[in-house]
């Protein structure tokens, strides 16, 4: 992308509006503008990130053997009357009625939704087990919207809803949602912690929340310190072994939410020393609820011995957009972002310090055709103004690699590379640096199996 065509509108003033840093961060570095509360366009920038983690949990979920759908946002209101949710929901669930004067729905949840999507075409356990998930946006009008996308009315979801035959492969199937989930985030470049968790509306008895720890978090959080080291499960995971091993692993240290911690025996579990209490954000949570809505809503199929069974479920939600806001939250500096490469807007930015001169200009449109070449995401900063803005944007939009390209350094037939998390220089040869940025990428990506 060459950023003088591009739709970057960057702020200079930190908005007065924003409390925290990821929201202040998203408003400056043009990801995102406010239409109303709780609800936001996304920018160019910001709607790049937001596509990489849907990717990134697109692939995840794929590979642990959930299938994609799509579901539609509005509902209609007699399904959740077969739930007992509509009037149990409250008022977080936005209520509309069409011109027929049928109650209508905006969706803050799937469960009734894919139940009715189930029972309309399974019948048998042949066809068991089952995952089915999408990404859609979901509206809840929450009592106080606010830190830009984190806490939002309108925000998009992953919800994965599993089906099963009986209780034991119900829970294989929250096992192997709990190891994908390990996955997506280490992708991400996060450190997410599995805690039991409350059920809530959702309901049921089997609950994680992954939490990320940010001073700014909503919820308290306390756990063991030795879950922040614990190497995630390896990227060559077969989804189809029993990986109750692996979730046992991870939930034999303590960790719990707010509403779930019991004091006592936190502190018999944990020694003072490796205690962590502190803030934290939730960016996925996962539900076992067993039969709560087949049952009333008769998804039932036949088993083995001819007898018709309700199936046991589970539900699986990861906030794609919160997430963009969370990960800002644990990358960035005074500077601006400094995203992970895996979730970056663009992996490498090529800045011509001097447009119009021809040896600059040839040279970085030659590098930029070389990125582009090699599979890099590259972007191009070849607007005709100085130097400084031009390394305030690069650091804003947090971009991982800078190559910068200008006269003094083509003298010597040298650029000069960023590394914008740790702030590192090099200067290499014109002819090296494509091959050592991709380098420095390719690893970080995380997708290689
Ligand atoms: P919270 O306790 O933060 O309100 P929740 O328990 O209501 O979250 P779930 O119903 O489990 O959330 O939804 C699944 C995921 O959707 C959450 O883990 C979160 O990442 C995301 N999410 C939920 N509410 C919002 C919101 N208002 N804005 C952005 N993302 C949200
Ligand atoms: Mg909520």
């Amino acid at each position: 992308m060459r950023l003088s065509r591009y739709f970057l509108p960057l702020l200079k003033e930190t908005p007065k509006e924003a409390e925290i840093i990821s929201h202040q961060l998203m408003l400056r570095a043009g990801m995102i503008k406010q239409q109303g509360a709780g609800s936001y366009t996304w920018l160019p920038l910001g709607l790049k990130v937001l596509n990489k983690l849907t990717r990134i949990i697109e692939e995840e979920q794929n590979r642990s053997g959930a299938i994609q759908l799509l579901m539609p946002t509005l509902q209609s209101a007699d399904l959740w009357r077969e739930s007992g949710r509509y009037d149990a929901y409250g008022k977080e669930m936005l209520r509309i009625k069409d011109r027929h004067e049928r109650d209508l729905l905006y969706g803050p949840t799937n469960e009734e939704m894919i139940t009715d999507v189930f029972r309309t075409y399974v019948k048998s356990y042949k066809d068991l087990p089952l995952n089915l998930y999408h990404i859609q946006w979901k509206f809840r009008d929450e009592v106080r919207p606010r830190f830009g996308t984190m806490r939002s009315r309108e925000f998009l979801m992953k919800d994965a809803y599993s089906f099963d035959l009986d209780e034991k492969s119900a829970v294989d199937a929250y096992h192997r949602m709990f190891v994908a989930y390990l996955r997506t985030f280490y992708r991400m470049g996060l450190t997410a912690i599995p805690m039991r968790a409350d059920t809530g509306p959702i309901g049921g008895n089997l609950s994680h929340e992954f939490i990320i720890l940010a001073e700014t978090g909503e919820s308290q959080v306390f756990c063991h310190r030795d879950i922040l080291d614990k190497p995630i499960p390896p990227l060559e995971t077969d989804f189809r072994a029993d990986l109750t091993p692996i979730f046992e692993d991870w939930t034999s240290l303590y960790a719990a939410t707010e509403d779930m911690v019991d004091a006592a025996a936190y502190e018999a579990a944990v020694p003072e020393d490796k205690r962590v209490s502190a803030r934290g954000i939730e960016v996925g949570h996962i539900f076992y609820f067993g039969t709560k809505y087949s049952k009333p809503m008769g998804a039932s199929v036949t088993g083995a011995d001819g007898k018709e069974t309700d199936v046991h479920m589970g539900s699986y939600g990861i906030g794609p957009s919160r997430l963009v806001a969370g990960i800002i939250e644990a990358f960035h500096d005074e500077n601006g972002i400094a995203w992970p490469v895996s979730v970056a807007p663009f992996e490498a930015v090529v800045i011509n310090l001097k447009v119009g001169d021809a040896g600059s200009d040839a040279a970085a449109e030659r590098l930029y055709a070389d990125f582009l070449g090699e599979g890099i995401d590259a972007l191009y900063d070849d607007r005709d103004q100085g130097a400084g803005g031009k390394f305030a944007a690069a650091d804003l939009i947090g971009v991982p690699y800078q190559v910068i390209v200008g006269p003094r350094g083509l003298k010597d037939g040298t650029v000069e590379i960023k590394h914008r998390q740790s702030g590192e220089r090099e200067t290499l040869s014109i002819e090296e640096a494509v091959g050592r940025v991709k380098s420095l990428i390719v690893p970080n990506r995380r997708d290689s199996l």
